[in-house]
C-alpha cells in the first residue's frame, strides 16, 4: 500500500499551504470525515422552548462535529473550486449524520426555517461557522460509506460505489472561479494590495491575517483593519466579552472597513466573528450586532 502513497512532508505553519496546492493540482479529492470525540453530536432541532425563529438566533450552538483542521479543508476546496471533484468517505453508520446536516442546511449553511401551523420553526440546531462548512458538500460527485465489512474483502459494495464515486468526480468539469486563474497562491497569506477573494471574489485588502486562518472573509470590496487598532476602540467591557453572540474572544473577529484603502478615518469598523459568522460593527467603544 505504501508504494501507492506519497505523503507530504511540511512544517505546522505551512500544512494549509501545502493543501491549497494539492487540492489544487488534484483531479479528484478524498475526503475521509469522521467526528472528532466518538460518535458525531445529535442533530435536533432547537429545544421545545426555543423552537420558533425570534427565539432561534438565541439558541445555544451545537458542539462541533469534527475536527475545525478538517472543517478547514471543505472551505479550501469550496474556494479553489472543486467540490464537485470531491468524494467524501465515512462510516456507515455516521452517514445518516452527515446527511442530515447536509439536507436540512442550503449550499451556503445558512440556516434553514420551515412554516409550520405553530409557525416559523428553525430545521436543525444552530451551526457553529466551521461546521456549516460540512454542508457544503451538498455538490459533492458522491458520500460514499463503509462498514467494517467493506474493509476486509476486496469487492466490497464500498469498493464499487468508492469506484463509480471517484469517475464521477474525474468526470467533472468544475467551475473555477476566474480569479483563481493566478492560482492558489493568491488565496493564501497577506498582501498589501487588493486581490480578489472568496466568497464574491470581489478585490479585498487583507494584509494582517493569513487569508487560509480565515473560514469567513466578508462580502464586498474590503480593507482588513489590524486587530490592535479596531480594539483600542472598544471600552474595557466589550473587549473582555468578544462577539455579543457566541462569547468568542476578540481573536476569532476578523475586523476590517468597507472599501479598499484607509482614506477616511473616521469610517464605521465591522467585524465578522469567524466562529459563529455574525456580523458586528464598532459603536460606541462596544461590539453591536447587525
Ligand atoms: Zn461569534
Amino acid at each position: 500500500m505504501a508504494d501507492f502513497i506519497q505523503y507530504i512532508e511540511c512544517t505546522h505553519g505551512e500544512w494549509k499551504k501545502a493543501v491549497h496546492r494539492e487540492i489544487e493540482a488534484a483531479d479528484c479529492i478524498l475526503l475521509y470525515i469522521a467526528p472528532k470525540a466518538d460518535k458525531f453530536p445529535v442533530i435536533k432541532r432547537p429545544e421545545a422552548a426555543l423552537p420558533y425563529f425570534e427565539q432561534y438566533y438565541d439558541a445555544p450552538f451545537k458542539n462541533l462535529s469534527t475536527g475545525v483542521g478538517l472543517l478547514h479543508e471543505i472551505a479550501y476546496i469550496d474556494r479553489l473550486g472543486k467540490i464537485e471533484n470531491t468524494v467524501a468517505i465515512c462510516r456507515e453508520h455516521e452517514s445518516k449524520y452527515i446527511w442530515e446536516l447536509i439536507g436540512k442546511n442550503s449550499w451556503q449553511g445558512i440556516s434553514v426555517f420551515t412554516r409550520t401551523v405553530d409557525g416559523i420553526r428553525a430545521t436543525s440546531s444552530r451551526l457553529l461557522a466551521p461546521d456549516r462548512q460540512l454542508a457544503r458538500l451538498q455538490g459533492a460527485a458522491g458520500i460514499v460509506a463503509f462498514t467494517d465489512a467493506d474493509l476486509t474483502i476486496s469487492r466490497s459494495r464500498f469498493a464499487r460505489l468508492l469506484r463509480r464515486a471517484v469517475k464521477a468526480a474525474l468526470g467533472r468539469h468544475h467551475t473555477q472561479p476566474r480569479a483563481l486563474r493566478q492560482g492558489w497562491q493568491s488565496m493564501v497569506g497577506v498582501s498589501p494590495t487588493p486581490r480578489p477573494l472568496p466568497p464574491d471574489y470581489q478585490l479585498k485588502i487583507i494584509s494582517h491575517t493569513d487569508v487560509e486562518n480565515l473560514l469567513h472573509i466578508p462580502n464586498g470590496n474590503i480593507t482588513e483593519m489590524a486587530a490592535e487598532q479596531a480594539t483600542s476602540r472598544l471600552n474595557r467591557r466589550a473587549a473582555r466579552k468578544g462577539c455579543p453572540t457566541c462569547g468568542a474572544g476578540l481573536s476569532n473577529l476578523f475586523f476590517y472597513i468597507n472599501g479598499l484603502g484607509n482614506d477616511e478615518p473616521d469610517q464605521t469598523i465591522w467585524a465578522k466573528c469567524q466562529n459563529c459568522m455574525a456580523y458586528l460593527m464598532v459603536e460606541n467603544w462596544r461590539l453591536l450586532e447587525v
